[in-house]
């Protein structure tokens, strides 16, 4: 769940009308944003991922999405802005454990470094795990992460820290870093190969669709692009999550 799209709805609201529905949110996206900011900046963005920790509690979603944010204009600095990432991870983990909200470090393909996120390997969301400690884990996407040669043996290593998974396409020529994914098996990624390193790391919890397309699904009905995303998803994904 996007929070800017609760549009004006109580948590409490929205909690019920789900329920009456049989859904839940897997999911709060998002905090972070900590490595554009400096102080006292970094504070704000702290604040504010406190408040996304006590909105994804009171909506009963176990886990809030961290964006890890990107570079600030003329930041040429990407060491410190990682630190960054890891000083506003250590300043709302405390927070995050007393609500009982985990914190799922999500890390961005490395064209969108400066624009959105400064941690692009799984390793090195996982070593900021351990450095947060107990209540951060990882959130998978195969859109960031299909091009890490090295993504089968961290994806065993993440384990227990796996929080959740995103499956989507990479195209083979983006038109946009953002928002130009793929639909499932029509691009260049091994989604079907890295759904399989994620259920043998162990990871039984909810596979998400998450296509950003302003070229193509967002211009299509609601209906037809649900309807597209089960399509792709039996064709290309289910013997593997369902054999
Ligand atoms: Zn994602």
């Amino acid at each position: 769940l996007w929070a800017d799209r609760l549009d004006g709805a109580g948590p409490a609201a929205v909690r019920r009308l789900l329920g009456d529905h049989g859904l839940s949110v897997t999911a709060l996206n998002r905090g972070g944003f900590f490595a554009a900011d400096e102080s006292p900046g970094l504070a704000a963005s702290v604040t504010a991922t406190c408040r996304m920790i006590d909105l994804a509690a009171e909506l009963g979603a176990p886990t809030l999405v961290i964006v890890p944010g990107g570079m600030a204009a003329e930041d040429r600095d990407l060491i410190t802005a990682r630190a960054r990432v890891a000083a506003g991870l250590a300043a709302v983990a405390p927070h995050a454990r007393a609500c009982g909200v985990a914190l799922g470090i999500e890390p961005f393909h490395p064209n969108l470094t400066a624009q959105r996120g400064v941690v692009n390997r799984l390793a090195s969301a996982i070593d900021l795990c351990h450095d947060v400690g107990l209540g951060a884990g990882v959130i998978l996407d195969v859109y960031h992460l299909w091009w890490d040669q090295d993504i089968a043996a961290d994806i065993a290593r993440a384990g227990d820290l796996i929080l959740g998974y995103h499956l989507c396409d990479y195209p083979r020529a983006p038109r946009d870093p953002l928002f130009d994914r793929a639909r499932i098996g029509a691009g260049c990624a091994d989604a079907v190969g890295l759904t399989r390193h994620v259920l043998a790391a162990g990871y039984a919890g909810p596979v998400e669709v998450e296509i950003f397309s302003k070229f193509d699904l967002w211009s299509r009905a609601p209906d037809a692009v649900a309807t597209l995303c089960r399509d792709d998803f039996a064709r290309h994904i289910r013997e593997v999550v369902q054999p």
